[in-house]
């Protein structure tokens, strides 16, 4: 059965039993089939136009889980997203960001998806909706471990919502790879730091993917950051310590030791930028 609804009601109604295969921009979903046949009930949630589009709502801004990379980069957004467009621009190459959801990216949950540290450094949220009700769940408690989200299979993930931030705030993302384009990242780092009126940082969220299952905030070192001058020196501030909770792996990309120094490097890097913007 391959099902492609345009209406969401209808969508979730099939979603019953939880039997069916969401497809969206399927850039993650194919290549995991090769070698397999393929899923025999497919839900194609592509014309569902509803989950379509960025729109700002009074508790921030919420983007429609059909979303594409390039979408989102051809969205007028506050400068405090520059760190998400930032990881739009490194997301595969043009076609696959002409394809490929924010959603999509979230659902595959993989440790190096470069859309989970710049979504977390932002507080998104992940919306979820099933036949009997709507849900809310913070991106960190969406995605549990490698390719493992707490989306039951009844659900679809509706939208990604991000609260406001303030208007001195600012964001950054920084991708580690073994080549500029085109690359899984061997480390990423995503910062957003707001200052108060005296440009003290009166609110900071830092995260590190590739070096856990689920990439992960920083709080010992964005306790460390509030009130601090936003400026250069805050990434003097760092210490190994605050990226003690990283579990980084050796393979081929990288060694254990490699990805923890490179990701401390990176850290300090993103302050440095985020103090000069
Ligand atoms: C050549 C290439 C390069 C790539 N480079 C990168 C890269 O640099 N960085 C990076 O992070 N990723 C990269 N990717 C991976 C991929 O493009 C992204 O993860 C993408 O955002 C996935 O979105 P999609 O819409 O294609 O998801 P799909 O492939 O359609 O789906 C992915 C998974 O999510 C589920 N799903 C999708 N949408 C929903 C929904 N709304 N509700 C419930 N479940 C859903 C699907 O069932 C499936 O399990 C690359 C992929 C390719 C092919």
């Amino acid at each position: 059965m391959y099902l492609r609804p345009t209406d969401l009601d209808a969508a979730l109604n099939a979603l019953k039993g939880g039997r069916l295969a969401v497809l969206a921009g399927g850039t993650d979903f194919y290549p995991a089939q090769v070698g397999r046949p393929l899923p025999d009930d497919i839900l194609d949630i592509t014309a569902l136009s509803a989950l379509r589009g960025v729109r700002e709502e009074a508790s921030g801004f919420r983007i429609g889980a059909l979303t594409t990379w390039s979408e989102l980069l051809a969205t007028p957004l506050p400068a405090w997203f520059n760190g998400l467009t930032l990881a739009a621009r490194e997301v595969g190459g043009r076609q696959v960001q002409n394809a490929a959801t924010l959603a999509g990216n979230l659902c595959n949950a993989s440790p190096a998806a470069d859309g989970v540290p710049a979504l977390l450094a932002l507080d998104a949220a992940v919306e979820l909706a099933a036949h009997d009700g709507v849900r809310r769940l913070p991106l960190a408690s969406f995605v549990t471990g490698s390719r493992r989200t707490a989306r039951r299979t009844e659900e679809l993930v509706t939208a990604i919502v991000i609260p406001h931030w303030g208007e001195r705030a600012r964001s950054t993302f920084i991708k580690l790879g073994a080549r500029r384009y085109l690359v899984i990242s061997i480390v990423m780092v995503a910062g957003t730091l707001e200052a108060d009126a005296s440009g003290a940082v009166s609110r900071a969220a830092l995260a590190v993917g590739a070096c856990t299952e689920v990439a992960q905030r920083l709080p010992a070192l964005e306790a460390k950051l509030l009130g601090a001058p936003l400026d250069p020196a805050l990434a003097g501030l760092v210490e190994a310590r605050h990226l003690a909770t990283l579990r980084p792996i050796s393979d081929v990309r990288g060694s254990a030791e490699y990805r923890r120094d490179a990701a401390l490097t990176l850290v300090r890097r993103a302050l440095r930028q985020l103090a000069h913007e």
